[in-house]
């Protein structure tokens, strides 16, 4: 992808997103966007930081490192870990990420927890909910949310900002809908719950489902594909 294209497809993504949020009769400003960038080299994560985009996730932590290290000089970029988390990588994302979305056990958190520099903000974290049941292994059940959810509050490196979901895909717009609004009543129970929480954040939609996921009420939407093109096979993103 040139420059060029990078610059037309994060517009026409916000015109996407304000579509939605505008038909959905919520707020024109009620989402924002974060670049998927997985499998893409630095320049054109630079490219958008250009066009003003400031918020990455990645899924992959060498990768994600080495990036990060390129890219030193952008300011105000914010990173989002949002792919599977092995504890034995947790130490590289509490140092070097603002965000992870893929908190799905309470011995993760603790990790990412006792391994957070005091010198950074706490760890902004969103549980990672499994709405679509068997059909994908990421992600806790919705019934062992409430009780996940209280252990993680109660660390003091970590900020719980909301819950994450990949559903399965699904085809139609009423198909995509069903298991993001079973997230979205999951967050209006865990809000209700934790009243004093600082939970914002609703991270669900991606290329295929945005509008449904806006409907739902998502706060932020994850596009990858509609960003920066299909994704190469990049040998270079196994860990
Ligand atoms: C890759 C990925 C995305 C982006 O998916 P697209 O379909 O390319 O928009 C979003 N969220 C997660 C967790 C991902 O791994």
């Amino acid at each position: 992808m040139t420059d060029t294209d990078i610059q037309q497809s994060l517009a026409t993504a916000h015109h996407r997103m304000e579509m939605a949020l505008v038909s959905a009769g919520r707020d024109p400003q009620g989402a924002r966007l974060l670049a998927v960038s997985k499998t893409k080299p630095a320049c054109m994560l630079r490219e958008a930081w250009q066009h003003g985009q400031r918020e990455f996730g990645e899924n992959y932590v060498q990768e994600a490192l080495g990036k990060q290290a390129e890219l030193a000089d952008l300011e105000g970029i914010i990173w989002h870990f949002i792919g599977p988390l092995q504890s034995n990588k947790s130490r590289d994302v509490a140092e070097h990420f603002d965000w992870v979305h893929s908190v799905d056990r309470i011995r993760l958190a603790r990790r990412l927890n006792s391994q957070r520099p005091d010198s950074l903000a706490p760890l902004n974290v969103c549980i990672q909910v499994n709405v679509s049941g068997e059909g994908s292994k990421s992600g806790i059940a919705l019934d062992a949310l409430i009780p996940l959810a209280e252990q993680v509050l109660a660390l003091p490196r970590l900020r719980l900002r909301g819950l994450m979901a990949i559903p399965a895909p699904a085809e139609t717009l009423d198909a995509q809908r069903q298991p993001l609004a079973a997230l979205h009543s999951a967050f209006i129970k865990l809000k209700k719950r934790f009243p004093d929480a600082p939970l914002d954040t609703l991270s669900m939609g991606m290329s295929s489902d945005l509008e449904a996921a806006i409907i739902e009420g998502s706060t932020l939407v994850r596009l990858g594909t509609a960003i920066f093109g299909a994704r190469d096979n990049y040998s270079g993103a196994s860990q």
